[in-house]
């Protein structure tokens, strides 16, 4: 049975197009702009889901395979919410590649009305819709609740051909996503990789170091582990590869949360400290060095050694970043020249 909420075709293609619009505007806006990165544009394909099926809610998830969850940041009045993968609806839709409607959810065994018990809010009627990449392979899900222009609730032909605008779009801006974060990743020590490193630059630190009204400094220094041909040499490649994760996973505990870790390449990496002078970078880096000093990497039966030297610049402004890393790396070769196992200022 329609209701009040009944929204004509000519308001619907209306209310869809104004969504799109502030879709594209947020497209096209320089990337260095874009304040949270997808957050946004993610906010908005949810509101083209919940326009589409006029929907009083909508919410989109997002299928972490590596860390087998799926969350959601769409959600009315919660901030990240992170269940496990297969359970609830959204994760039942998922398992079974279909979508889902029901128009009793209490009865349902997978409805988890926790959110409700909390909210206060009443959940009437749910459709969720797996969302797949170009593939084939399913990557997230819309979720629309409560039905408003039929008492009926969700009808599973028409609401889920709807949703299948936003679905499509969705799909494609989710993968695009998963690509560039891999793409910015190094895939043996998961840290940043040299195009990650490029990406902060312009998108936090060099918007740090041109901040007129506050004078902050950043520095950076750039490592290289001694001898590490020797240790492949020796022990063969793949404990070469342990010995940097090690270095890798050593880095990422005694960095602070606002440094940015990177793998410059092979055996160099490059770790950038916001509010930092070369002095106190360079108290970092010594930190760091004994650290991985004194430190071992466990290897099936090997127990495996290195050191590190290290070159520490502050980041000038007035020059290209690549200036500034030439800067550091003429450091680092002097550490090298002088002994290794060093930090040269
Ligand atoms: P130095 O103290 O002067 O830095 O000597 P080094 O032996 O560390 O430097 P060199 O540049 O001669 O050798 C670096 C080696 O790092 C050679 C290369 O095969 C190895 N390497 C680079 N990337 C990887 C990697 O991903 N895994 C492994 N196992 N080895 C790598
Ligand atoms: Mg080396
Ligand atoms: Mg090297």
């Amino acid at each position: 049975m329609k209701t009040d909420n009944f929204v004509s075709s000519d308001v619907l293609l209306d209310q869809i197009f104004s969504i799109t619009q502030g879709l594209y505007k947020e497209m096209s806006k320089p990337s260095g702009d874009a304040e949270n990165d997808h957050n946004t544009i993610y906010r908005l394909l949810t509101d083209l889901g919940r326009t589409l099926v006029n929907a009083d809610r909508a919410s989109f998830w997002k299928w972490d395979k590596r860390n087998h969850s799926i969350w959601t940041t769409a959600a009315v009045g919660a901030g990240r919410i992170t269940i496990p993968e297969g359970t609830g609806l959204v994760g039942k839709a998922l398992a079974e590649r279909h979508a889902i409607v029901t128009n009793d959810p209490y009865n349902h065994p997978d409805f988890n009305s926790d959110v409700d018990k909390k909210t206060g809010y009443v959940t009437k009627s749910i459709l969720v819709m797996p969302i797949c990449n170009c593939k084939g392979e399913f990557i997230g899900a819309y979720q629309a609740i409560n039905k408003l222009d039929s008492e009926e609730g969700f009808d599973l032909e028409e609401d889920v051909r709807r949703l299948s605008l936003a679905a499509f779009i969705c799909g494609i801006v989710l993968e695009s996503d998963t690509f560039l974060d891999d793409s910015q990743h190094d895939k043996l020590t998961e840290l940043k990789n040299r195009m990650g490193f490029y990406n902060d630059y312009t998108k936090t630190y060099e918007k740090i170091l041109l901040d007129t009204e506050h004078i902050r400094n950043v520095s950076l220094f750039i490592c290289d582990i001694d001898f590490f041909k020797k240790v492949n040499d020796t022990y063969g490649h793949n404990a070469g590869d342990a010995v940097l994760k090690h270095v890798a996973d050593n880095f990422r505990r005694n960095s602070r949360i606002c440094d940015g870790v990177y793998r410059w390449g092979g055996e160099e990496f490059i770790v950038v400290l916001p509010d930092s002078t070369a002095e106190q970078a360079a108290e970092a880096a010594e930190r760091l060095r004994c650290c991985i000093m004194d430190s071992v990497c466990h290897f099936e039966d090997l127990d495996i050694k290195v050191t590190m030297s290290f070159g520490v610049t502050a980041i000038d402004p007035a020059v290209s970043i690549e200036d500034n890393i030439k800067a550091a790396d003429e450091k680092l070769y002097k550490a090298k020249e002088s002994g290794r196992n060093r930090v040269i200022i």
